[in-house]
């Protein structure tokens, strides 16, 4: 079952998006989505952290719902325009 919320996504422009959410009551991830698992190198030492989305929800599945304005963006949220231009051409 999907259990929708209101997210703000700052790519490719500022907008108020509806997403999926993690189960809150989900024995795997407790709720958070995701979980991380640390592995070794050859030698025994840190190799890095993998990250393991949980089955209980599609990060992926979103739907722009609202563009909003610049200033309101950087008002309300922090955003800040990239220096450079993100949008062809370079
Ligand atoms: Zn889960």
């Amino acid at each position: 079952m999907a259990r929708m919320r209101l997210r703000f996504n700052p790519w490719p422009h500022p907008a108020i998006e509806l997403t999926d959410a993690p189960n809150p009551k989900c024995p795997d991830c407790d709720g958070e989505g995701e979980w991380t698992e640390d592995f070794a190198d050859a030698d025994g030492e840190y190799g890095g952290s993998e990250y393991w989305h949980c089955m209980c929800w599609d990060p992926g599945r979103a739907r722009r719902l609202l563009p909003i304005p610049r200033w309101i963006a950087h008002r309300l949220f922090g955003w800040t325009p990239p220096i450079y231009s993100t949008e062809p051409p370079f």
